[in-house]
């Protein structure tokens, strides 16, 4: 692989919340554990070389937060320009699935293509997600505002797996939603699974303890056993929760005045822009 096909990855922290392992792990009282609190934190990633910006995922809206009890950490269009992507600048973005705490903020990218599984959009604007049960991490406006992007043209759809753009990979995993995607990125550090939701907490996967949104809990747990397949043969080499608070701390922090919003993985290539 060459030098030019790794990418600096970028792990932001935007927004945080407290709740319970009951209120997180699907039929916790199943493990026989103490009930305890437990920290959420939310995080976009940007993935950045000489040639090219890719933004993973957008964060919730202010609204889409507000509504739940979600603490907002940033300004999301001065947030994403500080970490080299100003959505001016249309980068690509990757959407690993449709919930509110991800496509809140794909508003900004008005030019930018969007990247997203086949399997995630049909079932968002099908007949199930009215349910409760799935509805309830979506905002009706956002899925229309991918509809509305859908029908601009600007969504190149993928099914399995696709290569974004060299030293990038979505492949599709399912479980937490029905086109739950995952992010391979290669890195001077070697490869980076940014795992989205198929692994909110590394406990999550280490103990293989589903999370409590689940569409299909037999791809979850299907998922996990993809992911440690990555890890023991080397095609994964850095796993990336999509919702731990011990991520950041995992990863070399930031410099600057992102030191305690975001970490990084890799170095950035030679003619990377800073
Ligand atoms: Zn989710």
């Amino acid at each position: 692989m060459g030098e030019s096909d790794e990418y600096l990855v970028t792990i932001a922290k935007y927004g945080t919340r407290s709740t319970t392992r009951s209120d997180v792990y699907l039929n916790y009282h199943l493990y026989k554990q103490p009930d305890d609190a437990i920290g959420m934190d939310y995080f976009v990633w940007v993935l950045r070389n000489a040639e090219r910006t890719i933004v993973v995922d957008t964060g919730f809206s202010r609204h889409g937060g507000e509504v739940r009890g979600r603490r907002m950490l940033a300004d999301m269009a001065g947030l994403f320009t500080r970490l080299g992507a100003d959505p001016a600048s249309a980068p690509t973005v990757v959407v690993t699935h449709a919930h509110y705490d991800h496509i809140g903020n794909l508003g900004l990218f008005t030019e930018s293509p969007i990247v997203l599984s086949k399997r995630e959009y049909d079932f968002w604007t099908g007949d199930h997600a009215r349910h409760v049960l799935f509805h309830h991490s979506v905002e009706d406006d956002e899925i229309a505002q991918l509809s509305r992007i859908a029908a601009e043209g600007r969504i190149d759809f993928f099914s399995g797996r696709r290569e974004v753009a060299p030293g990038v990979e979505v492949i599709e995993v399912g479980g937490h939603t029905p086109g739950q995607s995952v992010v391979r990125v290669a890195t001077s550090d070697g490869p980076v699974l940014l795992a989205s939701d198929a692994v909110h907490y590394y406990e999550e996967y280490e103990s293989a303890m589903p999370f409590s949104s689940v569409a299909d809990l037999v791809a979850m747990y299907a998922g996990f056993d993809t992911i440690r397949g990555m890890i023991n043969s080397g095609d994964v080499r850095h796993l990336v929760a999509g919702h731990d608070p011990s991520t950041l701390g995992r990863f070399t922090p930031a410099e600057g005045d992102l030191v305690d919003v975001a970490a990084t993985i890799g170095t950035a290539p030679a003619g990377a822009r800073p």
